[in-house]
């Protein structure tokens, strides 16, 4: 028991200081780099960082609203006390009994969660221009996205728990394994399955845009067919672009907004940059990366499940309902733990594809004009204190996006 309080304890002093840290650059005014003037008005980097710390702040809010919530179901017992009383009410039937504490605890966190979800993603969005969303097509979204998360996370944990039951020293193995491949069909359905729920896709039209794609792709050395525009004005003023898919479904997607908003150099790059990603086989390598992580994952969990809850492994059965609070509760903190780890494999892949971008375009005041457009209208953070760009940047700060391409000339 005291090498679980210590596992415990470690795991929660880790995520307190990265919070507290994240919190404290979040607000820290940041050294501008010099760069960032040429480009940028002072009242401009200040707009934009105002609207990235209140989303930051409701997304650390809701992050750590959660931890607290399952940190307290399991501290207090009252997890325990609401799995033994749902078992009497199913009639001591364990998958009913598991199936009704899932959906119990998800509710609850839906609900402590959608304060945050809503500010962040309807009121601050509106507030600040970007959304063209009304209330009823939010609702709709939301509606959609929890059922879909219901469906898979509900399923998944039946699983496991199944697997506790059938394997009950190799279930890790296991559930880490069929996450890896769960994580491939994923891959290769998402966007023919899930994007389309949300939004509509269109083959790019002929024109400039297509004949642009076909020449970089040539340069690329590779056959680029599913280049698609999305309807993200439906929902956004905002601008981007994305690489999805696996084998057969592997495509580009275009915002209209991109295609509606911006010169055609800059399309160019973002299509570029997209290509290259492709080129690289980008997918596939954060995918090798996810499976990895899925089976070390789970091998922890296994140690932790043995240190925290020893019973329940030398049992024999299937773990006790309530256990899924403190597998929630690890995957939760150690989501937040592994982010620097995370996002610095996601950053090196986006400047070894802005790179690559460049080489294919040659076109470096294009790609210069790009970051400082995307950064300007879609009110990104330029310049963030190193500490949050390491912690919660997926891509590089948009300054060290202009700067690479600036040496690349
Ligand atoms: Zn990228």
């Amino acid at each position: 028991m005291l090498k679980a309080q210590l596992v415990w304890g470690v795991l929660l002093a880790a995520v307190l200081l990265l919070a507290s840290l994240y919190l404290l650059f979040l607000f820290l005014p940041a050294p501008v780099p010099d760069l960032v003037a040429q480009y940028f008005s002072p009242a401009e980097l200040e707009r934009a960082r105002r609207y990235q710390q209140t989303v930051c702040l409701l997304g650390l809010a809701a992050f750590l609203t959660k931890a607290g919530l399952l940190w307290w179901l399991w501290w207090s017992g009252k997890g325990v006390a609401l799995a033994r009383l749902l078992l009497k009410f199913s009639c001591q039937r364990y998958y009913l009994a598991l199936a009704l504490f899932f959906g119990a605890i998800w509710l609850l966190l839906k609900l402590v969660e959608f304060p945050f979800t809503f500010g962040s993603s309807f009121v601050v969005q509106h507030r600040w221009g970007f959304s063209t969303q009304g209330l009823l097509s939010w609702w709709l979204d939301y509606l959609k996205g929890s059922s879909l998360d219901l469906l898979f996370s509900g399923v998944g944990t039946l699983l496991l728990f199944w697997s506790t039951a059938r394997w009950p020293t190799g279930w890790w193995a296991a559930a880490g394994i069929f996450l890896a491949a769960w994580m491939v069909v994923e891959a290769m359905l998402w966007p023919v399955v899930v994007a389309p729920l949300f939004n509509r896709f269109e083959p790019v039209a002929h024109g400039p845009v297509k004949e642009m794609v076909v020449r970089l792709a040539a340069n690329a050395g590779l056959e680029v067919d599913e280049v698609l525009v999305m309807d993200a004005s439906r929902r956004t003023t905002k601008a981007n672009a994305y690489f999805a898919g696996l084998g057969g479904t592997k495509r580009i997607v275009l915002y209209d907004t991109l295609i509606r908003d911006y010169p055609p150099e800059q399309i160019e790059a973002v299509v570029a940059h997209e290509i290259a990603h492709w080129a690289r086989g980008h997918i596939v390598k954060s995918l090798m990366w996810g499976m990895a992580g899925s089976l070390a994952l789970f091998a922890a969990l296994y140690t932790v499940l043995r240190l925290t809850a020893p019973g329940e492994a030398l049992r024999g059965g299937p773990y006790g309902p309530h256990i899924l609070v403190v597998i929630w509760l690890f995957f939760h903190l150690v989501s937040f733990i592994v982010l620097p780890v995370q996002n610095a494999l996601s950053r090196q892949m986006e400047r070894e594809a802005d790179r690559v971008a460049l080489e294919l375009t040659g076109n470096v005041p294009a790609m210069v004009q790009l970051h400082v457009d995307l950064a300007r209208r879609n009110l990104q953070e330029v310049a963030p204190a190193p500490f949050v760009e390491w912690l919660t940047y997926s891509h590089p700060a948009p300054w060290r996006r202009i700067e690479a391409a600036l040496k690349a000339r």
